[in-house]
């Protein structure tokens, strides 16, 4: 497979322009893409997460309206969609048709019961149930912020379309993939004083009593970050820190993501990443902490591995902000992708690119084209702001 082109707008800029900024560098990231060019009459769903609660670093929606506008100058019916406890709320962080110029609708429907069912077993997952809207919809835009995701390290374009785009049950499924390969074997600790100890000595509370079964040790794999503190106290054999526990979250992702992907026509969907104050977990959480990595730009491809691919090596250049990350969180190692760090040596962001492409999504060769190079400016004055607005 040939290398992807991936476009790219960096967060910085040489002048106090607006035209140097994240938003127009959007706008050249689409007309490289011909985004205009390929939507007339299609039905365009954007796939974005409008985030939960009180967190406001999901894509704002200056950028939500710019992708909406061009949809429509475009001759595309564009509307959003994402899942509905989200869209329940989406009013208080700033999502409103009157705001971003299309409705937002819950895609598989308000009670998440509208959906195509595609078989394809893996593990626990026999079924993936991808929402109605989503595959009701011609053409994709899928619009994704990145930052750190505790069950996989990294979440971005194929985490949007992997998780929100399957209804509640195949979400949670896919989530519990992690537990369907044995790592507690209580024949080999009977002992109920032995378990308590080795609970007590995950200081980040990743293993509790099993709720159904007393004598098994169930491991909250989010909070886990491959420590082995557990392991110097769980009798030989009776505890596995496994590596396939954990990848087998990103190989879900990567096979949901592609059954995503085979419900629209070649050339009918486009990604875009916005690499932007990118905190430790998804914003599923619903609050918005430090920026745990620099600002790293804009990136829009008609490859969807690509995409994460380059955005994930864009923020790999960088560490980790250690004196951003919340105090409750340790690094114990530094090596590879700074998100690595952060989570754990087993939750690698890489390995979902890997997956994908192994089945055939999209390939991790790219060509990184910058739509605005800030080397290509000259130093000029800084620009003269009326102070009445005029
Ligand atoms: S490896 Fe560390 S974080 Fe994970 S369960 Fe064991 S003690 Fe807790």
């Amino acid at each position: 497979m040939s290398p992807a082109t991936v476009y790219f707008g960096s967060p910085r800029q040489a002048r106090l322009d607006w035209r140097e900024t994240l938003p127009a560098k959007l706008d050249l990231i689409l007309e490289r893409l011909n985004l205009r060019e390929r939507l007339k009459d299609e039905l365009v769903v954007i796939k974005m997460h409008t985030g939960n609660n009180v967190g406001y670093s999901t894509v704002h929606p200056v950028f939500v309206r710019r992708v909406v506008q061009a949809v429509k100058e475009g001759g595309g019916k564009p509307f959003i969609a994402d899942v509905s406890w989200d869209v329940a709320g989406a009013e208080t962080r700033g999502y409103t048709p009157e705001v971003v110029g299309c409705p937002i609708y819950p895609a598989a429907g308000p009670q998440e019961r509208y959906y195509y069912a595609h078989h394809r077993p893996y593990k626990n997952i026999q079924d993936w149930k991808v929402a109605g809207l989503i595959e009701e919809a011609t053409f994709l835009i899928n619009l994704a912020h990145a930052k750190g995701h505790p069950s996989c390290g990294y979440g971005g374009a194929i985490k949007n379309l992997a998780l929100g785009c399957m209804v509640a049950e195949t979400r949670s499924a896919m989530h519990d993939v992690c537990h369907y390969d044995p790592y507690w074997f209580p024949e080999k600790c009977p002992d109920p004083a032995v378990r308590q100890k080795i609970i007590e000595s995950c200081p980040h509370e990743a293993l509790v009593q099993d709720k159904e079964r007393p004598d098994h040790l169930h491991l909250h794999v989010d909070n886990c970050n491959q420590c082995g503190r557990c392991l110097q106290v769980a009798p030989p054999g009776s505890l596995k820190i496994d590596p396939v526990n954990f990848a087998s979250f990103q190989e879900a992702c990567a096979i949901s993501a592609s059954i995503v992907m085979s419900t629209f026509a070649p050339g009918k969907a486009v990604h875009i990443v916005l690499a932007t104050h990118m905190t430790p977990v998804c914003d599923c959480f619903g609050f918005t902490g430090m920026p745990i990595l620099p600002d790293a730009g804009i990136f829009g491809s008609d490859d969807l591995v690509a995409l994460d691919q380059a955005v994930l090596d864009a923020t790999a250049r960088t560490p980790l902000i250690e004196e951003n990350i919340p105090t409750s969180m340790e690094v114990h190692t530094r090596e590879g992708h700074p998100l690595r760090w952060l989570h754990g040596p087993y939750k690698d962001p890489y390995l979902v690119t890997q997956y994908a492409e192994a089945l055939g999504v999209g390939t991790r060769q790219y060509e990184l084209v910058d739509v605005l190079p800030v080397e290509s400016f000259v130093r000029g004055p800084l620009p003269y702001v009326s102070a009445s607005g005029r």
